[in-house]
């Protein structure tokens, strides 16, 4: 006899019984010659060196497991990485690796939510973390962002939704789904916030290596004040193209490490040591792979814009991280951006995701990953041209019947 797990799910299980995102990879598969503008996955490739250090390690018996926040090593490298880039100064035992940047957002949630306590999210912003404090039954607050400030969070956006629950507020600076940069100054006014009212900032800066012109990140910790009530998420994905290797980290005080690795060793023992090996190789190593990845951005991001100013539509300055969030409304097709992005796989064989699934309050935005090599994104703004055209010319037909 079979079981009814459905019936058995928690409630905090939310599924839906079309997922948009597998609807579109299943029209994909059926396709030939999709350019997948979709997932937040480079395909640049993870440079040589740090590839072979891993190679090395597992021949050297890089097989088991290590300490719960990560081998010494590579502790030491991220505290002296995040003091050269201009954040605070971390002792190796305020560093926890963990087995990429997501897996440390539920680390924190169990942490420190309880129940009824509020989170408050940029909207839209990276899901995941509303995800994790939905589990533990905390309450989400979702800031909406719009076009006014580029989809950056001010303080005088912030405001309004602090309450005596209020617990913990996450700024993820470059911004996914945006490619939006906070300016310096509304950083330093949200930790002015922060500290006014006691909160908890998590400062996800994964994507603050890949900037734009003169967009700079300021790392919230590194504001006087700062440091011990900020936790840094970041990670080896974005900046050395390692999604696959799954290896992130978080830098806190060490009253938060410390509990926080108990959880950490709870959920997976600790780290892959070959990813650790890897991503010690990648932080100690030449960062010029970084520079050479951000300048292959830095064209893709130019022949987005170009493509789009073509199109008509209207978009986010791209200031970094990799992507381009750009506005279906803008053409004045009647479509929600879920059903353009539907329609642009369909007929255009483009694959971008819509802002609703990185919880846009609004269904008029899509984001456009800069994952394809420029001359693909050429065509791929191409065929946007022609999918838009054919749309109109729809629309446009009734009324000349
Ligand atoms: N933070 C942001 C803003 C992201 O966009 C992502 C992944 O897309 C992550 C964190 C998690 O990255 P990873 O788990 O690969 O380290």
């Amino acid at each position: 006899m079979s079981i009814d797990y459905a019936a058995r799910l928690a409630d905090r299980v939310k599924l839906t019984e079309e997922h948009l995102i597998t609807r579109m990879l299943n029209i994909a598969d059926g396709l030939d010659d999709v350019i997948k503008m979709g997932r937040g996955d480079p395909d640049l490739d993870t440079p040589a060196h740090i590839i072979k250090a891993g190679q090395e390690a597992l021949a050297n018996g890089a097989t088991h497991y290590t300490h719960p926040q990560g081998i010494q090593p590579l502790r030491e490298a991220i505290a002296r990485n995040i003091r050269d880039y201009g954040g605070a100064a971390y002792d190796p035992d305020e560093i926890m690796v963990t087995p990429g940047g997501q897996h440390g957002m539920f680390v924190i949630a169990l942490a420190l939510l309880n129940p009824g306590d509020e989170i408050i999210v940029p909207c839209p912003g990276y899901n995941p973390y509303s995800q994790a404090a939905e589990m533990t039954d905390a309450r989400v607050v979702k800031v909406p962002m719009g076009m006014e400030t580029n989809f950056t969070l001010t303080a005088d956006m912030i405001r309004p939704h602090i309450t005596d629950r209020s617990k913990i507020l996450v700024l993820i600076n470059p911004n996914n789904p945006t490619g939006t940069v906070t300016p310096v100054e509304e950083v330093r006014k949200i930790a002015q916030l922060a500290q006014e009212h006691d909160l908890i900032v998590i400062s996800d800066e994964i994507y603050s290596r890949l900037t734009f012109g003169n967009h700079k990140v300021l790392p919230v910790a590194s504001i006087p004040g700062m440091r011990e009530r900020t936790i840094t998420l970041s990670g080896f994905s974005k900046a050395y193209a390692m999604t696959g290797w799954r290896i992130g980290y978080l830098a806190a005080p060490r009253e938060l490490i410390t509990p926080m690795s108990e959880i950490n060793h709870a959920f997976a023992i600790s780290t892959a040591a070959v990813s650790q090996h890897a991503a010690l190789a990648a932080a100690s190593g030449p960062q010029d792979c970084v520079e050479e990845m951000r300048r292959i951005y830095d064209e893709r991001r130019r022949a987005i814009c170009e493509g789009l100013d073509a199109v008509g539509m209207r978009y986010a300055e791209p200031q970094g991280g990799f992507y381009v969030y750009a506005d279906v409304a803008s053409l004045g097709l009647g479509i929600t951006a879920g059903t353009f992005c539907e329609r642009l796989l369909a007929d255009g064989k483009v694959m971008m995701y819509p802002g609703t699934i990185y919880g846009d309050h609004t269904d008029d935005f899509v984001r456009m990953s800069m994952t394809q090599p420029a001359d693909r994104i050429r065509v791929a703004m191409t065929r946007i041209g022609e999918v838009v055209a054919a749309i109109r010319a729809e629309r446009a037909a009734p009324a000349d019947a």
